[in-house]
């Protein structure tokens, strides 16, 4: 086969995108607006100190694992990882801490210390947790969606209530613990993927089983690493990296793409795969008729919200922390409702300090 796609985009969507195409015959090239590759799991290196300026969080490896083996490769032919104990620490407002482990009996005790029965409730818990994850990832996960009525297979409308496709995720915790600690242990996630417990589908009580049974690991040379490791397997591959290339129009005949105009010239392809934001693509990267969405579609979306990062380079080694450290304040509400019902800035806001100097000097 000697035809061409252009991927639009260097983050983890994009490179893989790319090999998998590589891999199936096309001719590949990639174009990356940033100097690096990465996307959101870039690095930044500033006097000495490295930061991963994204993603630190490594869960899920299976998910990893499975992706090299469309390439018959392992995944430590590209980047090695670390287990990491405990998996994180948790600072609560008025200076309790608490450490979840990949001990489970650890865990259990430490949600006994909180209420009583909260050692079981925690096992309970798990239990609902795993089988959604098992069915998500077996029945949903790895299909290819083409129009909706492909997602309410049998065993979501046989099982629907019992996934907690429809319940909230908050109200879902409740039924099993009371205590605010053991509650902000169980919804924490929601932090982290822009959503607020309250409002956010049951179906996330999955992140409990992958955090807490699947583990947390590191990855070395940190985040970017993994990048660097999936552009490797894309230069095995024979695909064409050009980074500072910014895609400024795709271009069309028709209605099909037929390439991208970019900063550093124009590239023909037979087929474009955007992996740049949907929004960006759709509004900045396509003419008007060709859009999928109308811009006042757009303004009516609720995106999650943005974030504020400090990026600290300390001279000397801070005693206390662990890799992960969460910090919650007790009116955990408060905090949710300053960031969705009431924008503003949070006046005790939840936050996450990720030392991964304790993993990777
Ligand atoms: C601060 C932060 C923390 C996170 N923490 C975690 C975590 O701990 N664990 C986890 O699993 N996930 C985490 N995530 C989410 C994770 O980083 C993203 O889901 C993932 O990196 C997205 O990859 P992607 O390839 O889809 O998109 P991106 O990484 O955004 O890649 C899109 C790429 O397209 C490029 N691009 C855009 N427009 C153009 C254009 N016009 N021309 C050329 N190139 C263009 C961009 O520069 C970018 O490189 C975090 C995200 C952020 C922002």
């Amino acid at each position: 086969m000697n035809k061409k796609a252009v991927v639009i985009g260097g983050g983890f969507g994009g490179l893989s995108t790319a090999a998998l195409l590589a891999r199936d015959g096309w001719i590949v090239t990639l174009v990356e607006k940033n100097a690096q590759l990465g996307g959101r799991a870039r690095y930044w290196k500033k006097d000495g100190f490295t930061f991963d300026m994204g993603p630190s969080w490594y869960l899920m490896p299976e998910v990893f694992e499975h992706y090299f083996t469309h390439f018959e490769k392992k995944r430590e032919d590209y980047y090695d990882l670390s287990p990491i104990d405990p998996y994180y620490k948790v600072y609560f407002e008025g200076g309790e801490t608490a450490e979840l482990t990949p001990r489970f009996e650890e865990n259990q005790k430490l949600f006994e210390s909180f209420e009583k029965g909260g050692g079981k409730a925690l096992k309970a818990y798990m239990e609902q947790s795993s089988y959604k994850y098992d069915v998500a990832m077996g029945d949903f996960l790895y299909r290819e969606y083409k129009h909706i009525g492909q997602f309410f297979n049998r065993r979501l409308m046989t099982e629907g209530l019992r996934l907690g496709v429809l319940g909230k995720l908050d109200t879902f915790v409740s039924n099993y613990v009371k205590d605010y600690r053991a509650k902000q242990i169980l919804e924490y996630a929601m932090v982290f993927l822009g959503t607020d417990p309250a409002q956010a589908p049951a179906i996330y009580s999955i992140m409990t089983h992958v955090d807490l049974n699947l583990g947390v690991f590191f990855p070395q040379k940190g985040m970017a690493g993994v990048a660097e490791g999936f552009a490797s397997l894309c230069r095995e591959l024979g695909v064409e990296l050009i980074t500072d290339a910014e895609v400024l129009k795709v271009l069309t005949e028709g209605n099909r793409a037929v390439g991208v105009e970019t900063n550093k010239g124009t590239f023909k392809a037979d087929v474009v795969v955007s992996s740049a934001d949907y929004h960006h693509s759709d509004t900045n990267l396509l003419e008007t008729k060709h859009r999928t969405y109308s811009d006042s579609y757009w303004e009516k979306r609720v995106v999650a919200p943005s974030m504020f990062i400090a990026y600290l380079g300390i001279g000397r080694e801070l005693k206390g922390f662990e890799h992960h450290n969460l910090y919650f304040a007790k009116d955990w509400d408060k905090h949710f409702d300053a960031i969705f019902k009431n924008p503003g800035w949070p006046q005790n806001p939840c936050f996450y300090l990720s030392c991964i100097s304790k993993t990777d000097s």
